[in-house]
């Protein structure tokens, strides 16, 4: 037994590899089409190499052909399924397998309970998800054996060896609970990221709500001045004009300042796109500004002039990253300060400051920026900083930090320069 047991490890460790590809497959969920094509690719793999690599016991050869076939067809639904069949059909011909015909005809009826099976296993729990998993993984394997045998006429080999028969099974079983429950697992951690950084979002935005309020009482009071004005007798046409102009520019603002704020609070599906970064620094401006004047912050913008600095990314995860960034450079100053927003194009890189004149922070404290429930605050939940830098690392962006303790901070983003072509 000891001899074949090595060989099946080896086994499972060369199907299980690809598993390992998984997190990148959740990342792209949101784009169907790779999703499935990616889903396809990582079993077939998985399936091409563990019938590759069968088991030879005492003249028959295994192999865990079934589990890549449960398990993606399960998670990518009928239309992988039936590719993974088709792999599987091909894959056994090119390997120089007899009786092909008879084995597809075997082994194709077991697609309608996959089939099935595909749309009770997404609503299941997880452990109903295990246990279809497990039984579908052994109704593949015994229907088609039963139906090959059958139709070959060697039915004296389905019990050839009973207890190899019951040991593949078994250990088949046990890697597919074992797979659909890493599966899950990775699938209920990257969704609590995911929740982590939509709620902390939604905290920016109800963060911010007192001050926009308070930014468009303003424009709203000017106004109501003005009608009143306009209201009073003999008052000369011109100056109802010029009014009038005051009135409009000061609800264009008020709108604008309304625009701003609920695209804040939008959340688009995540995708790669070239960004104008004076673009969003310009929105981290206005949106922050309502933030400083609340907070007796002076604000200073210096933009990049000739060279537009694009860079890639999703515009409304960098503009959760700045604002967070923004936010705190606020806070951090309860009596006032200067924060200086900038943006600039350099050696292919493209740079955004964000400076304050605030507490700054002590070399500890520094240390432990970014960190998860980091804060300092009466309030803070300390995932703003974390959730900023994962952004902008995945947007293969670089954060500098410099800060002085009463002095303040300095946040510096690189990120790659996005080129178009131009002629
Ligand atoms: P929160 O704002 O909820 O406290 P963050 O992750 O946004 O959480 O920030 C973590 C901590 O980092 C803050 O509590 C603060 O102590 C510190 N910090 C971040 N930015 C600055 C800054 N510009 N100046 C001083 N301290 C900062
Ligand atoms: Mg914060």
């Amino acid at each position: 037994m000891e001899h074949f047991l090595k060989d099946f490890l080896l086994n499972v460790l060369i199907i299980s590899s690809p598993f390992v590809l998984y997190p990148y497959l959740y990342r792209l969920k949101n784009r169907l089409l790779y999703y499935r094509f990616l889903m396809f690719f990582i079993f077939a793999l998985a399936l091409i190499v563990t019938m590759c690599f069968p088991v030879k016991i005492s003249g028959f050869n295994y192999d865990f052909r079934s589990i890549p076939l449960t398990i993606g067809s399960l998670y990518g639904g009928g239309v992988i399924a039936l590719l993974l069949y088709g792999t599987l059909i091909a894959t056994r011909y090119l390997l120089g397998s007899p009786d092909n015909l008879i084995y597809a005809i075997s082994i194709l009826p077991t697609y309608l309970i996959v089939y099935i099976a595909i749309r009770r296993f997404q609503h299941a729990s997880l452990a109903w998800k295990i246990a279809w998993a497990v039984i579908l993984s052994i109704l593949i394997k015994l229907i088609t054996l039963i139906l090959f045998l059958t139709i070959t006429n060697q039915p004296q080999f389905f019990l050839h060896q009973p207890l190899h028969m019951l040991t593949t099974y078994a250990m088949q079983a046990f890697i597919v609970g074992i797979t659909v429950y890493a599966i899950e697992f990775l699938n209920r951690h990257y969704h609590m990221q995911e929740e982590v950084v939509k709620s902390e979002k939604m905290r920016l935005v109800s963060d911010m709500a007192a001050s926009v309020a308070h930014e468009i009482r303003n424009p709203l009071t000017a106004v109501r001045g003005f009608i009143h004005l306009l209201g009073s007798p003999g008052i000369q046409p011109e100056k109802k004009e010029f009014y009038k102009t005051i009135c409009f520019s000061e609800l264009d603002r008020a709108e604008h300042i309304i625009a701003d704020y609920l695209s804040l609070a939008r959340t688009d599906p995540e995708l790669m796109e070239a960004i104008n970064v004076n673009v969003e620094v310009e929105y981290l401006s206005n949106i922050l500004l309502t933030y400083a004047n609340f907070n007796n912050v002076h604000l200073s913008v210096q933009l990049a002039k000739g060279d537009v600095p694009m860079t890639m990314g999703d515009r409304y995860k960098f503009r959760q990253a700045l604002i967070n960034i923004g936010k705190n450079a606020i806070e951090a100053m309860p009596n006032g300060g200067t924060l200086e927003l900038a943006t600039e194009c350099r050696n292919d890189t493209v740079k955004v400051t964000i400076r304050d004149t605030g507490s700054g922070m002590t070399g500890d404290q520094l240390k432990r920026l970014g960190t998860p429930y980091y804060s300092t605050k009466e309030k803070g939940t300390g995932l703003g900083t974390m959730i900023s830098f994962s952004i902008i690392k995945k947007m293969h962006g670089k954060i500098d930090v410099r800060s002085e303790a009463g002095k303040g901070t300095r946040f510096t983003l690189h990120f790659p320069q996005h080129k178009t072509e131009t002629m």
